[in-house]
């Protein structure tokens, strides 16, 4: 079956005119899809019976079922919990912000970099995501809120840079003018620093906004966090990053997750502010979200105050990440696991069935 709401326009025209069609009904159809978000043939009204008939036959539209959404009554931040064709679990939040509705969209089904303070990771992969289910993490909610989504973040579960192809085309088709139509300067790609595709990305020339998970200020520290810190140093993440720069320029973001007693000391401030004080870029601290399979703590408001301080001594543009939706919390990754391990029986199917859960790097 094709897949195609994955296919750009011009793929799309091809495939249309494969099936001895005309080449204008691919513009049809690629309106019904990214424009007017339709689920099924049948609702393409403008196309004759046999077309839609054929097109039932040898297609199909890929779309999220959500099977709970939460609303929190505090900022109107919307958690949906999706399932997708083959009954795997994902989960996209909305977030209202006075400049725009943001959608933060998973980019895979579970993840394998093994992050230790993430709850996405736990299970490992299950599998990669293509660019029709993202597009319709952001669809659904549209649809659902009657409100045009205007911002995409990169964020939820998933290394984004681990399912490259997918994820490119994904960006391309969302910022098509053909379809939502969102600038790259609205897009954020969230990655835990995979280094050579950093490069890569730089080099395709999106004007999106690049934020390196970085969540710590020498190697060592790092290691402990995240596994990835094993395979590529800071210095050759920062270099990656000052190519990104360089190729497209746009500033980076740095994210900064302060768990209490590991990165979140006043030394730690000041090694990071040596660290990046030369490089144009942003600073967004995290207070860790602590996920009960792990015992991370959070960072104590004075701490978390004192390191801004700190690293706005040395120029750098710091922000505190605003919690949203406190009322339906829950770590990246959270709402799934626990949805999941409901369903099958406190996860140990899922531990059984998982039996390499990390990438070894
Ligand atoms: N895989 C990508 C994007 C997903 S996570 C990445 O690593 O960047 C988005 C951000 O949330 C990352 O910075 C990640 O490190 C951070 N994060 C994950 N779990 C967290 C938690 N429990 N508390 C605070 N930040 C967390």
């Amino acid at each position: 079956m094709t897949d195609i709401k994955s296919l750009n326009l011009e793929e799309l025209t091809e495939y249309i005119q494969s099936l001895g069609e005309k080449k204008f009904r691919a513009k049809q159809i690629y309106k019904w899809l990214h424009q007017d978000f339709v689920t099924g043939f049948d609702e393409m009204t403008n196309l004759p019976k046999d077309l839609r008939e054929k097109l039932k036959r040898d297609a199909c539209v890929y779309v999220v079922k959500p099977v709970k959404v939460m609303v929190s009554q505090l900022d109107g931040t919307r958690k949906y919990l999706y399932e997708l064709n083959d009954g795997n679990i994902i989960e996209s939040v909305l977030m209202k912000y006075h400049h725009g509705n943001s959608v933060c969209i998973s980019t895979q089904v579970g993840c394998r970099m093994g992050c230790r303070f993430c709850a996405s990771t736990l299970d490992g992969l299950e599998r990669q995501l293509v660019p029709s289910e993202m597009l319709d993490e952001v669809y659904r909610i549209q649809r659902d809120i009657g409100e045009r989504i205007s911002n995409i973040v990169l964020m939820g579960s998933g290394e984004p840079l681990d399912n490259y192809d997918n994820v490119v085309k994904f960006l391309k088709l969302i910022s098509d003018e053909n379809g939502l139509n969102i600038s790259g300067r609205n897009i954020t790609l969230s990655t835990c620093g995979i280094v050579p595709l950093i490069r890569r990305l730089a080099d395709e020339k999106m004007q999106l906004t690049l934020a390196i998970s970085l969540h710590a200020s020498d190697d060592n520290t790092r290691r402990k966090l995240m596994p990835v810190a094993n395979k590529y140093t800071i210095a050759e993440l920062l270099d990656a990053c000052r190519y990104f720069f360089k190729a497209t320029g746009r500033r980076v973001t740095f994210e900064y997750s302060l768990v209490a007693g590991v990165n979140d000391m006043e030394s730690e401030a000041v090694k990071l502010g040596n660290l990046l004080k030369d490089i144009n870029c942003h600073v967004n601290l995290i207070p860790v979200n602590p996920i009960k399979e792990r015992n991370f703590k959070q960072s104590v408001k004075k701490d978390v105050e004192k390191f801004k301080n700190v690293l706005e001594k040395y120029k750098i543009n710091v922000t505190i990440r605003r919690e949203m939706g406190r009322d339906i919390q829950g770590a990246c990754g959270q709402l799934r696991k626990s949805y999941k391990d409901n369903i099958e029986g406190n996860g140990k199917n899922a531990t059984e069935k998982h039996n390499k859960k990390e990438v070894e790097w």
